[in-house]
């Protein structure tokens, strides 16, 4: 093709040359003729430089370029030829991504793209649906300005989207939906939202029906164990045959009682996602008091019990479900430790937070038991959990109340050796008192 376009620019230039020569030796101006067809040529060469500038500058989307004879013909064409390629394979990709928004506008889960900082950038009819967005009018803001939830800001910026984030719609409360971000590109997002109505209310009737059951069988209970204390106080007239299984009627209504206790403040810790008292809570004296009781626990069998807290370290929360969560972990490091063991709580804080954890030289877990133990009933061994008197809950409260105080459970263990249970808090719970006035 180049050969061609060579050779006829060749035999276009000689023929010119052929032609100014005649017309020389017909005029006898030789020269004058050559210089008179060169700048003829150079003149038309340049005119149509100006027509491809002209259209280069300013022609319509599809507007062919101008037409030519010879060299700038083929010059024309060839830009035609590549403005049909160019304009087929545009076509080809608009239809594509035409289908893929079609496929993602009929969608039932919301589907929203975000740019790098967060702002809307293209969103379906479920998302419009479930979030409220207003087409085209929110294009451009902040999802974080139009989503007002402050799971839902924590959970953005956040940036660990391991796990999804469920929350109530915000153009309707008894909506629930379940959030989950995806990063790709340049740090772009693409947000799924979910309609999870159905699942949450099965869920909440499960929670409604522990929670009423624990609750009803509450009095019928008391009524039992209450009689059976009074029985035992008075135990002078029983029978000595029936002492034995009065005793033992008494320890399992104080454990179904515990084993009550402990559903019902689960029901309660799962209602709200954060507890309503936010006050700060001074570390050391809650985790002095604390050992008291597990030395209490201990009694014979004689733990050391070492606490090393920060002094002056405050977190925001709620006493007494750090409180309840605290004493779970230091008592399931007292009930799993061997007679005359040592156990270590630790509290600090640093850049990333603050830091609680309870060391024990005990028995230690096998690592395929330690991602299940915060499952309610879940233990690692029953027969050991029989004279413990556990109710296989104690970790799941855990986990709830650090949950709903902005803080994750670590454990790490040693079978043989030990274990470490640890809560990180995140900076924003430590909390600073006012001075006293
Ligand atoms: P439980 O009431 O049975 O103690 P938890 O939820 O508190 O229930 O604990 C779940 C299981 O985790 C326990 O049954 C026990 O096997 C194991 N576990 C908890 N803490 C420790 C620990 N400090 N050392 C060894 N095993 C532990």
């Amino acid at each position: 093709m180049n050969r061609n376009w060579l050779r006829a620019l060749v035999r276009h230039l000689a023929l010119l040359v052929a032609a100014c020569l005649l017309v020389g030796l017909a005029t006898q101006h030789i020269g004058w003729s050559l210089a008179a067809g060169l700048g003829l040529y150079l003149a038309w060469t340049l005119n149509q430089l100006l027509r491809l500038h002209r259209w280069l500058q300013g022609h319509a989307p599809g507007e062919p370029p101008p037409e030519a004879r010879g060299l700038w013909g083929d010059v024309f064409d060839s830009i035609y030829l590549i403005q049909r390629r160019d304009q087929r394979a545009r076509e080809r990709l608009q239809a594509v991504i035409d289908r893929v928004q079609e496929s993602t506008a009929a969608l039932r889960d919301g589907v929203i793209m975000l740019d790098s900082d967060g702002n809307l950038q293209w969103w379906n009819h479920a998302a419009e649906a479930l979030l409220g967005l207003k087409s085209p009018l929110d294009g451009g803001q902040p999802i974080t300005n139009l989503v007002r939830n402050p799971r839902f800001f924590e959970y953005f910026h956040g940036g660990n989207y391991t796990d999804p984030l469920e929350m109530p719609s915000p153009i309707h409360d008894r909506l629930r939906m379940q959030v989950m971000v995806t990063r790709y590109g340049n740090n772009e997002h693409l947000v799924i939202v979910r309609d999870v109505t159905r699942l949450y209310q099965l869920e909440q009737m499960r929670k409604d029906f522990v929670a009423n059951v624990s609750h009803e069988l509450r009095t019928p209970l008391t009524v039992i164990t209450g009689y059976l204390e009074t029985l035992l106080d008075n135990s002078e007239g029983i029978n000595p045959r029936w002492l034995r299984a009065l005793q033992q009627m008494q320890t399992q209504g104080s454990r179904m009682q515990t084993l009550l206790n402990d559903l019902l403040l689960l029901a309660k810790l799962e209602a709200t996602d954060y507890p309503s008292d936010n006050q700060p809570v001074a570390l050391g004296p809650l985790l002095k008091a604390i050992r008291n009781d597990a030395l209490a626990l201990s009694g014979a069998r004689a733990h050391s019990i070492i606490v090393e807290a920060e002094p002056g370290l405050h977190l925001k929360g709620s006493e007494p479900e750090l409180r309840s969560a605290f004493s779970n972990l230091v008592f399931n490091a007292v009930k799993y430790t061997p007679d005359n063991g040592r156990i270590v709580i630790r509290a600090w804080q640093d850049d990333h937070g603050a830091h609680l954890s309870v060391n024990d030289s005990g028995l230690g877990i096998d690592a395929q038991h330690i991602p299940r133990l915060t499952e309610r009933f879940y233990r690692v061994d029953s027969s050991r959990n029989a004279d413990t008197g556990g109710t296989g809950l104690g970790l799941a409260i855990v986990k709830h109340v650090l949950l709903r105080h902005r803080a994750q459970l670590a454990i790490t263990s040693v079978p043989g050796h030990g274990s470490t249970f640890t809560c990180h808090f995140a900076a924003v719970q430590i909390a600073t008192p006012a001075p006293a006035s």
